[in-house]
């Protein structure tokens, strides 16, 4: 499955990376840990939101 970080945009294979983490009950990959962590301090800075 291609996923895309949240964090760097990078499109990678989510079957390759340990770094996941579950937010609001959405599953979200990351390439790097560095960017686990960096979601993980502000998830809300990299969760696209539509103008509700
Ligand atoms: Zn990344």
């Amino acid at each position: 499955m291609k996923v895309v970080c949240p964090v760097c945009n990078r499109l990678f294979e989510a079957e390759c990376t340990p770094y996941k983490l579950v937010y609001n009950d959405i599953m979200y990959y990351f390439d790097t840990e560095i960017c686990q962590i960096a979601f993980s301090k502000e998830p809300e800075r990299f969760i696209f939101k539509c103008g509700k």
